[in-house]
């Protein structure tokens, strides 16, 4: 029997192929099907071999070891399987097709209630702030206006009948939240009423994100009361903290933030982080691990700079910064506790299921409500309200037919055209669309801040799985 009949005499390498190497091993893998198959060095020449000829087969017969020969259909049947290797050239366009035909309509699933636009704190990196204030509408929320975006939240929950079970999160946002605490347990009561009566889900989550500096006692016990998961943003350590955040009237903020995740402690309130990974906390990381570690938080996870023309980086932070995210989540898993961004290309990867989109707003799935009232798509246009195409009067307003909502919705690198070619195809979720329009004038360009922590991730994730494959001994 020709041990090669059932290859096909003429193999094609999909354009989402993809190979890596380290130490003589050879990964090659789908970008979104995301099943690498491992290979020596000898099988990877012989693999390319028969990627450059026009006769698999014929190649396969000139091998004279019978056992190599058996190896080599084995490999080639593995790749074939993992869809590296197709037997027709107009699979990649079925396969993008049906990727693409499986991005969901707008729905929305997340609502940010900018409480305030006040903070008490000035961080220079604050995307929020360098958006400028150009307008002279409210700049903290009344109860009206919150109750009013509520109810839009709610009608536009109920939109889709078979997904209105699905979780749902409300988050409270700034400037500083805390500053308006009034509103947070106005809309807090709401939405147990609300659930009660089945207005929105049961699975309807509340979340806030605070600097940590005003989190009294009081202030912990009504979050804990009205069953709001506390997110406390936290550089670091006191040097890294304190070299971008400052209180508006000038002092540093880190021994206030530290007291207010001590409170919590002291409660047993759980907390997450939200760590910005700034130059100097990039730049002394086992310090900022340490910290980290020693505060010992529920969930954490890392912020990568966003940067434009008014705030820049230092030359190769983008990578340090993705090899500090790669550290901390080596690090903190041991301990159970998983970076978000890392576990979300994780799971991703893991269940070779295409992440369409790394933020809410990307994909379209998220509201934001302004403290006057005006409705977006992405709190980082509050200033300047670029993509706040509607307010909350406007019960009728309908993400899918809303233009910008339309083209948020279809962000995602499977509509990409710079994102083609790349490894990280599968597990990106495309970055911020916002930081991709500060720096190219157009949300469908790259990210690239987040193109480094992508590919690092990726690349990263298929070296973690050959070492747990080697270690199983599968
Ligand atoms: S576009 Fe960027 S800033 Fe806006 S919600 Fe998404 S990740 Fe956040
Ligand atoms: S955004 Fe960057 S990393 Fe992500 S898929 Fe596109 S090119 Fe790759």
């Amino acid at each position: 029997m020709n041990i090669a009949e059932n290859i096909p005499t003429h193999l094609f390498f999909s354009k989402y192929a993809h190979k890596l190497e380290r130490n003589g091993i050879f990964a090659y893998f789908h970008a979104l099907r995301m099943k690498p198959v491992f290979i020596s060095a000898e099988m990877e020449s012989t693999i390319e071999m028969i990627r450059l000829s026009k006769d698999a087969r014929n190649v396969i017969a000139s091998i004279t070891n019978p056992s190599y020969q058996e190896s080599v259909v084995s490999a080639i049947s593995a790749l074939i399987e993992n869809k590296v290797i197709t037997k027709n050239p107009d699979v990649d366009k079925k396969v993008i097709t049906h990727f693409r035909s499986s991005i969901p309509p707008a729905y929305t699933q997340i609502a940010y209630f900018i409480l305030t636009e006040n903070c008490n704190f000035g961080c220079s990196y604050c995307f929020v702030k360098r958006d400028g204030e150009t307008r002279s509408g409210a700049r903290v929320m009344s109860p009206e206006t919150a109750i009013k975006g509520l109810e839009l939240f709610c009608k536009l929950v109920a939109m889709d009948k078979g997904r209105f079970e699905e979780e749902k999160n409300i988050i409270f946002y700034g400037g500083e939240p805390l500053l308006n605490i009034t509103v947070l347990q106005i809309i807090s009561k709401k939405v147990r009423e609300y659930k009660s009566c089945g207005k929105l889900p049961q699975d309807t989550r509340l979340s806030i994100v605070t600097n940590g500096s005003l989190l009294t006692e009081d202030n912990i016990d009504l979050l804990s009361s009205n069953n709001v998961a506390i997110g406390i943003s936290l550089d670091g350590d006191e040097c890294a903290t304190n070299s971008c955040r400052a209180y508006t009237g000038g002092g540093p903020v880190y021994h206030d933030i530290i007291k207010g995740i001590e409170r919590c402690k002291a409660k047993n309130i759980p907390f997450s982080l939200s760590v910005t990974l700034t130059e100097q906390s990039v730049k002394n990381f086992n310090s900022t691990l340490s910290e980290l570690k020693q505060i010992g938080s529920n969930a954490l996870g890392f912020n990568i700079l966003l940067t434009d023309e008014q705030f820049r980086v230092f030359e190769g932070y983008n990578e340090a910064a993705a090899d500090c995210i790669l550290t901390g989540f080596e690090e903190f898993r041991r301990n159970g506790v998983y970076e978000d961004r890392m576990m979300r290309k994780l799971k991703s990867f893991a269940e070779s299921r295409v992440y369409l989109f790394d933020c809410g707003a990307a994909g379209a799935s998220q509201i934001v409500v302004a403290p006057d009232g005006d409705l977006g798509i992405c709190h980082g246009f509050l200033g300047s309200r670029e993509n706040f195409p509607t307010n909350v009067d406007n019960m009728d307003f309908d993400p899918s037919t809303d233009p910008t909502f339309l083209e948020w919705r279809k962000r995602t690198p499977l509509n990409m055209p710079d994102c083609e070619n790349c490894m990280a195809l599968g597990i990106c979720g495309g970055g911020c669309p916002l930081n991709a329009l500060k720096n190219t004038g157009s949300i469908w360009g790259l990210d690239e801040r987040f193109c480094v922590h992508s590919i690092k991730t990726l690349q990263w994730l298929v070296w973690d799985l050959f070492a747990q494959v080697t270690k199983s001994g599968n």
